[in-house]
């Protein structure tokens, strides 16, 4: 299977103080990937390095065996496309108009937009059940129309690999499912490669095909939701009281209460 990600030895330093330190990932084409990790380990660093968003002190990211370094923006936008943590709302923006900013690689510096381009982000909305939004400012959306939006600007870019930034902290239960379905949906009818990072760590579990914990910089554990949702290590990177349970469909994380 052809490799879509690999992360060799990344340091980052940010203001003064190094954040990632010595980070190893491989990642190959059609996989799923959740990086968890206590607050302040470092995923969304590790996320806006991939995504060429930050410049590493040392190491290398390359992308289908590309060091990021040696694309050209336009290139990398089109291999990878990153949903943030907490993605900016332009205040008066329509849905069309936010989902068309996905397209922003594919036209020219002093062009507009194509009539193709205009057809790719109306195929995103309907592949993402949008349409009826088109017209509608953005910040009217609820949280979970929002999230699809931000899903289907990151579409519209077709880029292969798709890294999201907590896709689902801001959603209830029903709409977190519906969010993950989709993106799942959508790796298989599209062939995408998902990293995303998660804090829920059940519905971590159930989703990722690997999960991939992260403490103070570092990777602390990799492999399957039943190799890294131990209490073990839960226990001692979290410094949290849970249980681990078998749910039927994969572990199941539960806190306990002190005693
Ligand atoms: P996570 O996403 O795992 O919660 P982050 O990657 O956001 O963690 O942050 C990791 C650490 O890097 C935190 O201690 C955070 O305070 C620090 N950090 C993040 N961005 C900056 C920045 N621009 N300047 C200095 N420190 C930063
Ligand atoms: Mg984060």
């Amino acid at each position: 299977m052809s490799e879509v990600l690999r992360v060799q030895d990344l340091h980052v330093t940010l203001d003064g103080q190094e954040i990632l330190r010595g980070v190893e990932l491989a990642v190959p084409a059609g996989e799923w990937l959740t990086i968890i990790g206590p607050n302040g380990a470092g995923k969304s660093t590790l996320l806006s390095a991939v995504g060429g968003l930050l410049r590493p002190a040392s190491g290398e990211i390359a992308l289908h065996g590309t060091p990021i370094g040696r694309l050209r923006r336009r290139e990398r936008a089109r291999a990878v496309a990153t949903v943030a943590q907490d993605p900016v709302v332009p205040a008066g923006m329509t849905v069309t108009d936010y989902v068309l900013l996905g397209r922003t690689p594919f036209i020219s510096a002093l062009g507009r937009e194509s009539a193709a381009d205009l057809d790719a982000v109306a195929d995103v909305l309907t592949r993402l059940d949008l349409t009826a939004f088109a017209d509608r400012e953005l910040a009217t959306l609820s949280g979970g129309e929002r999230q699809r939006v931000f899903l289907a600007r990151a579409l519209a870019q077709e880029a292969k690999l798709l890294l999201l930034d907590e896709p689902t902290s801001a959603l209830d239960v029903g709409h977190q499912q519906e969010v993950l379905d989709l993106v799942d949906q959508l790796r298989r009818s599209v062939g995408l490669t998902v990293v995303a990072t998660m804090h829920d760590l059940s519905l971590a579990g159930l989703y990722a095909d690997r999960l991939l914990l992260m403490a103070q910089g570092r990777v602390a554990a990799v492999g399957t939701a039943e190799q890294v949702l131990t209490e073990e290590l839960l226990s001692r990177h979290y410094r949290a009281r849970v249980r681990v349970i078998d749910g039927g469909d994969g572990p199941l994380v539960v806190p306990v209460r002190a005693r």
